[in-house]
């Protein structure tokens, strides 16, 4: 995938999204990037770096963003790189399809968890969660010895926290360095949803000025957009 998201894929995914929590905000943005039919079964890692090489392709490689410094409460501004993060993701991609865990005398294959999977999760109770999402990932684990249960428990929980990207933040203030997880699934959606503003405001600028619909806006390369913009602003 290269293409980046054109301005009427903006519009479409942010409306087709527009009512609904981040979970499903993140499937249908690779959806507006012709990736629908899988994308609720990919591994988190690998949803992600869809997102990343789509969210690159569209609005370029650096991603500039806020975090608070834990220590002294300062905001501080960061401009992060595609590429440092796609880096970051790449160790937790080294076992997409599932992995043997060791527990007890045993090696049990532990699925990686995907969105369909979280999605599943919030309509389960939090004391039966662990067990829900054993059956899930560990199909054939069959019976467990209770600590054989709170092994494998630590296996899934330490393969959801892998699945974050982290990122080495430190303050311009008082020197604290820290780690913050980034969620390009969050980021590129904000992204877009101020991207389609920006362009249904556009769309309503031109169709006053020359009486265009919004298709034959939408259809406008940015460059040309750009210059009828301008032209409609000089009043030409
Ligand atoms: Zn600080």
């Amino acid at each position: 995938m290269e293409r980046g998201l054109s301005a009427e894929a903006v519009v479409a995914a942010w409306e087709a999204g527009l009512r609904c929590g981040p979970l499903d905000q993140a499937l249908t943005l690779l959806w507006a990037g012709g990736q629908g039919k899988v994308a609720a079964d990919l591994p988190l890692t690998e949803r992600d770096r869809r997102l990343l090489e789509l969210r690159t392709a569209t609005f370029g490689p650096g991603l500039d963003c806020m975090a608070t410094c834990p220590e002294c409460g300062v905001e501080v501004e960061l401009s992060l790189d595609a590429a440092m993060l796609a880096g970051a993701l790449a160790g937790a991609l080294a076992a997409p399809k599932g992995s043997a865990v060791r527990i007890g005398e045993r090696d049990i294959t532990l699925r990686p968890l995907t969105s369909r999977d979280l999605a599943a999760a919030q309509r389960v109770e939090s004391a039966a969660l662990p067990g829900f999402l054993r059956a899930r990932l560990a199909p054939d684990s069959g019976p467990l010895a209770e600590t054989e249960a709170t092994a494998l428990d630590a296996e899934i929980e330490a393969q959801a926290a892998a699945a974050e990207t982290l990122c080495q933040l430190s303050c311009p203030d008082c020197g604290n360095k820290w780690r913050e997880a980034f969620d390009i699934a969050t980021h590129f959606w904000s992204e877009v949803e101020a991207a389609a503003f920006r362009t249904l405001g556009e769309v309503a600028e031109l169709a006053r000025a020359y009486g265009w619909s919004e298709p034959e806006v939408l259809a406008l390369s940015p460059a040309r957009r750009s210059i009828y913009l301008r032209l409609a602003r000089d009043g030409s």
